[in-house]
């Protein structure tokens, strides 16, 4: 029989981050992930660079049904003592855009950071080690396919459902309800939207063209850029309001975000009557993307041709995010 002070199941970036932590307490800590590689979403994350912090992180920017968790766990742990360890492990970093820090190279760098943090605190992590049960006490027993462990403290960091190509699975969730606790419904969040049928038809050829926009659901608000994909709709934008939406429930994206789309006409109409829609489009939006609009949506005429009052009131009416006539069926899928 195997004892150590706290056994961690899952080695993703929770669970090291929780084994270094303990084992700077100096206790004697063991990792288990039966996975055949530790941190396999951090590799992923951030297009394989990892946006490990943001400079503007707060309690504000975590939805939860206890916001006094955030406050709380951010009080003690900010984004700079994150910078601080990834200074320390000198991998260089630099600033996107509203505060998000990407590493330089690789997201390999932070899995290796996090694994010597581990080694240099004494802490063991063993992969390809599924728990087959876990008898909670004092000590919590655990029965592992090579034999059993005794712990005093016991972590479960196996983490959310999304990917299970990636070791994802729901122990955690399981493993709440089998002590008696409450588990809230689980939904998707982060995640770029799917669309199909002929919303997908009419937007496939734009795939890789990015827009400005705000993107808006339910109380979620983000002015960030959106991405079309083969798929249906991704980028920053799509992915933060994706976590405000509710099936059945509209997604409104201005294209035409910081500027009144009806003054901006009237101004152009003025000036250059003459010229096409697609061309005053294409002025902030990718040439691809306004001759699409058009081909699909407004015939492609001067702007002199135009009433006025009618740019006016469909515009206004987009702008003011009611405007839910053309919002295409989307559904939300897990990262
Ligand atoms: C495509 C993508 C991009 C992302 N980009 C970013 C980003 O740039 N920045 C950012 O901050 N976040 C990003 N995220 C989110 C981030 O990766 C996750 O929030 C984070 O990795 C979750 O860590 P975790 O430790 O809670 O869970 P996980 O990383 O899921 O770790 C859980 C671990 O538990 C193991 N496990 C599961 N079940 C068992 C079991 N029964 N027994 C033993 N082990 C088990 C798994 O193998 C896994 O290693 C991204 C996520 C994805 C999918």
């Amino acid at each position: 029989m195997e004892h150590v002070d706290v056994v961690v199941i899952g080695a993703g970036a929770a669970g090291l981050m929780c084994a270094l932590t303990a084992g700077a307490r100096g206790r004697r800590v063991l990792v288990l992930d039966h996975a055949n590689k530790v941190g396999k979403k951090i590799l992923m994350s951030g297009g394989g660079r990892c946006n490990f912090t943001n400079l503007h992180s707060g309690p504000d920017n975590f939805l939860s049904a206890n916001p006094h968790f955030a406050k709380s766990a951010l009080s003690r742990y900010t984004p700079w003592h994150f910078i601080e360890l990834v200074d320390r492990h000198r991998i260089a970093w630099h600033e996107k855009t509203l505060g998000q820090l990407f590493c330089d190279i690789s997201s390999k760098l932070v899995v290796k950071m996090l694994l010597e943090e581990c080694a240099a605190v004494g802490v063991e992590v063993r992969t390809h080690t599924a728990v087959e049960s876990i008898e909670v006490g004092t000590p919590h027993r655990l029965r592992i396919a090579a034999g059993a462990l005794t712990a005093e403290s016991l972590v479960i960091a196996t983490g959310g459902y999304s990917i299970p190509s990636l070791g994802a699975t729901g122990f955690g969730f399981d493993f709440a309800r089998s002590l008696g606790l409450d588990v809230l419904p689980t939904r998707a969040g982060l995640v770029p939207f799917t669309l199909s049928g002929k919303p997908l038809d009419q937007l496939a050829g734009l795939a890789g063209v990015a827009a400005e926009c705000v993107a808006r659901a339910g109380e979620g608000s983000f002015r960030e850029a959106m991405l079309f994909t083969h798929r249906g709709l991704s980028g920053p934008a799509v992915l933060q309001v994706s976590s405000y939406w509710e099936p059945g429930q509209p997604v409104v994206f201005d294209l035409w975000p910081d500027a009144d789309i009806a003054e901006d006409l009237a101004t152009a109409r003025a000036q250059r009557p003459r010229i096409a829609l697609r061309t005053f489009l294409a002025e902030r939006w990718t040439r691809s993307m306004a001759q699409r609009w058009c081909e699909l949506w407004l015939p492609d005429r001067p702007l002199d041709s135009w009433p006025v009052p009618t740019w006016s009131a469909s515009c206004r009416a987009c702008t003011g995010g009611r405007c839910v006539r053309r919002a295409p069926r989307a559904t939300a899928r897990r990262r």
